[in-house]
């Protein structure tokens, strides 16, 4: 994918400093320019200091430091002819057609005929943007509407013209999907396009309904949110995080921008509160609190009648029927009927912006589900409801029923015919739903096959060309007996080769913490004892195997799910990978292979000092701290991650890309031989504790943290092993067995793992 070899990026504001941090996690040199600043004795001030503060942002932009270095300030006085080296050039400016369009007409003069130039504004049409702009410039010209922050929200929005180059549109959203790692959905050069102009509905509708019933935000909330698969966030809570100041600025553009018939009209009334609120400064998060606050004695919401703040109440709701959503709109309570207005009207709205927003339904689910992070899209919800059942409800409230929903009838807008899924069409045909090629989805699979293997805690699938793929079905993907057992017995059916994968938020939480407090509140050591020598036997097994195994996480992978990389012969991860030993955190240490495995990693390492200690004292900081790293990249620096595993951007894409590479280490492939280690021993041992006793003399490392902190240097020194003793994998998982069962048994080790459980918080004891 080598079509954008460098790009540019200009306006280093919020978005356009984030985007040119997403083209350099790419490993894509980018230059970010922004205007000189009056006064100001160095020219790139705002380029400069926009990054410096992206490194201070969390969540980080930036996936490693390597990515950084690829960012180059610059102004667009100074640098404007550094464009003509750029194959992509995004504006991101301030929201204003005429700084835009004169901007546009300085980067035509400089730019590479063929040099693709996008948008990335939220309000402005494209037909208006290129106004008056020669042809050729039109024909290279399109918008990429990118989402906050560009790295973590995965919609791309992207609005061509008549004039727009198909194979340029194409080239551009080709990168996009496989480089920057973003689900493209096309969008109509309609106003707000497809994830606003539905949301900003949404959001409006959700308040004047709640201020019209007389509903608390929290009720409101709590209704609008997890029972339809929305946020926990709600409605208000979702406006106080992207700010109340922003909300009046995009209901006045779509207000000026949509037909007078649209009923958005209807919504955009005027709010005093609001006013007020913005007035004083409560614009949400960023500002002195929204309609929810910190107050001195706790989360205190806003009362919408009086404009007084009173501390949060938990709203009642309808708790048994929070999973029928057809129940949960039918009721005659207050949160009912706030449901059944806001939701029925967003969902209507959502029917009649096809085809003028969308081309097809598709298009939409997507883009609120990755624009908004809705569960379900509108067409799934109606699905859900019934699109008969909607429109009788919409009718029954005076509303208008959407001709789709007409169409749609008593069928479903989705339905799935031989293990496919389809769409329904505007014409009321159904077409197939197709996938981007080099995308797999266990989740489309699932459909039409059953799997090979399966027990309550994982699953075994046949990818096709003998590949077989592990998948955990656990809760939070937590490992367990069942676990270890179906792993052993899928090893014994030697594929061709096999890859570990699922499509959970999370690759795996690691071992199961509530089983090991049962088996320990009841004694049962034996078991414990049992299953971290089942687990390490199962992981030895999987790294020795006749064939290959590459295993694939996205999101967390944490213990013994990041024990399961460390064994694989390769590992394709997601770039949203967070990797760590943590069991240090819950009062263990790793026992399932995974310091022996860091340790041969560290010594390996090119470039280490000579001798026992330099790697132990490496691996010794980072599981004895608990280390997650913060992406992919970011993995490969603590060496969780080897310098040849691959990185997928796309999620969609992680799978197939797994599966290829397994298939390429299937070709003559030979299980690794076993490393042998030497260990710095008794005085390697002492060296680490003295380093643990420094971080409790500062302060940073609590009483508790050192009796873990002797049992992994223990482990980590080759016990009572001597420096010249070759010592072999077996010996070092016999001691981090040892440490573990020595651990489990400690009250504070318990403590630590009941706190865990109950709060997801570390207990510093
Ligand atoms: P911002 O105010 O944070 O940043 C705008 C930047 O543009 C500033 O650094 C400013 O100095 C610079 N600038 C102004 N005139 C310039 C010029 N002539 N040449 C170069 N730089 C210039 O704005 P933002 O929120 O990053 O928004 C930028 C664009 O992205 C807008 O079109 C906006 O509609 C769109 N957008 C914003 C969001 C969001 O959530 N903030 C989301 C999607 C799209």
């Amino acid at each position: 994918m080598q079509s954008i070899r460098k790009a540019a990026v200009i306006g280093a504001g919020t978005m356009g400093t984030a985007i040119a941090a997403q083209f350099a996690n790419a490993g894509v040199p980018v230059l970010l320019l922004d205007i000189v600043p009056q006064g100001a004795p160095r020219r790139n001030a705002l380029a400069e200091g926009a990054i410096a503060k992206m490194l201070r942002t969390d969540p980080a932009p930036f996936m490693s430091a390597a990515a950084v270095k690829l960012v180059t300030p610059g102004n667009i006085e100074d640098d404007l002819p550094k464009l003509a080296e750029c194959d992509w050039i995004v504006e991101a400016v301030i929201e204003r057609l005429d700084i835009k369009q004169a901007l546009y007409r300085k980067i035509d003069a400089v730019r590479r005929p063929g040099a693709a130039v996008s948008s990335n504004t939220s309000t402005i049409p494209l037909a208006r943007l290129v106004e008056g702009l020669p042809e050729s410039f039109a024909r290279d010209f399109l918008i990429t509407h990118f989402f906050n922050p560009p790295r973590y929200m995965r919609l791309l929005e992207l609005v061509t013209g008549p004039a727009t180059d198909p194979a340029l549109a194409a080239r551009i959203s080709a990168f996009a999907d496989v480089m920057l790692g973003k689900t493209v959905v096309p969008a109509k050069d309609s106003p707000g396009f497809i994830a606003n102009r539905l949301g900003v509905f949404w959001l409006q509708t959700g308040v004047i309904e709640a201020i019209d019933a007389g509903l608390t935000v929290e009720a409101a909330d709590a209704i609008m949110g997890r029972p339809f698969g929305i946020p926990k966030t709600g409605v208000f809570g979702l406006i106080d995080l992207v700010g109340l100041d922003l909300m009046p600025h995009i209901n006045a553009s779509l207000a000026a921008t949509l037909p007078p018939g649209d009923a958005f009209h209807a919504t955009n009334r005027d709010l005093p509160l609001i006013k007020k609120m913005i007035a004083e400064g409560y614009i949400g998060r960023k500002g002195k609190g929204g309609f929810y606050r910190k107050g001195q004695a706790g989360r205190e919401a806003i009362d919408l009648a009086t404009g007084a703040y009173r501390p949060v109440q938990k709203p009642e709701l309808p708790e048994a029927k929070l999973r029928d959503v057809r129940a949960l709109l039918s009721g005659a309570s207050p949160a009912a009927r706030y449901a059944r207005r806001v939701l029925g009207q967003t969902l209507a709205y959502a029917a009649t912006l096809v085809p003028e927003a969308a081309a097809d339904i598709t298009a939409i689910d997507e883009a609120m589900r990755l624009g908004y992070n809705w569960k379900w899209g509108p067409f799934e919800l109606i699905d859900k409801l019934g699109a008969a059942w909607l429109a009788e409800a919409l009718a029954a409230d005076g509303a208008a029923v959407p001709a789709l929903l007409a169409t749609a009838k008593n069928n479903s807008f989705y339905r799935v015919v031989e293990g496919r899924r389809e769409y329904l069409g505007l014409d009321g045909a159904y077409y197939p739903l197709t996938r981007p090629a080099g995308v797999q989805l266990l989740a489309d699979l699932k459909l039409a096959a059953k799997p090979v293997l399966k027990n309550g805690s994982a699953a075994v699938w046949d990818i096709g060309d003998g590949v077989l793929c592990f998948e955990f079905t656990s809760k939070s993907n937590a490992l367990d007996p069942n676990t270890i057992e179906l792993l052993g017995k899928t090893i014994e059916r030697k594929p061709k080769a096999l890859v570990v994968y699922n499509e959970g938020h999370h690759f795996s939480a690691g071992a199961n913490l509530g089983l090991a407090i049962f088996a320990a509140n009841i004694a049962a050591w034996g078991e414990i004892d049992k299953l971290i020598a089942a687990g390490q036997k199962v992981y030895k097994a999987l790294k020795y195997a006749p064939f290959p195994v590459v295993a694939a996480p996205s999101g967390m992978a944490l213990g013994g799910g990041c024990e399961i990389l460390l064994h694989a012969d390769a590992v394709q991860a997601h770039a949203e990978a967070y990797i760590g030993l943590v069991e240090c955190g819950v009062g263990l240490v790793p026992g399932w292979g995974g310091c022996s495995e860091m340790l041969a990693r560290w010594a390996a390492r090119p470039g280490m000092p000579r001798g026992p200690m330099p790697a132990a004292a490496k691996v010794f900081e980072t599981v004895s701290t608990a280390t997650v790293s913060k992406s992919a990249a970011n993995a490969k620096e603590l060496l969780f991650l080897r310098e040849t595993d691959g990185i997928t951007m796309n999620r969609d894409r992680l799978l197939a890309d797994a599966k290829a590479r397994a298939l390429q280490l299937a070709e003559g492939y030979t299980p690794p031989t076993p490393p042998t280690y030497r260990l710095g021993g008794e005085g390697a041992r002492a060296a680490m504790e003295l380093a643990a006793q420094s971080f409790r003399q500062r302060g940073v490392a609590t009483d508790y943290d050192m009796v873990v902190a002797a049992e992994l240097a223990n482990v980590l020194s080759g016990g009572p092993a001597d420096l010249v003793d070759e010592i072999t994998e077996e010996d070092i998982l016999t001691l981090e067995r040892a440490a573990f069962m020595r651990l489990i048994k400690n009250e504070g080790t318990l403590a630590r793992i009941e706190h865990m459980l109950a709060t997801g918080k570390p207990l510093r004891n």
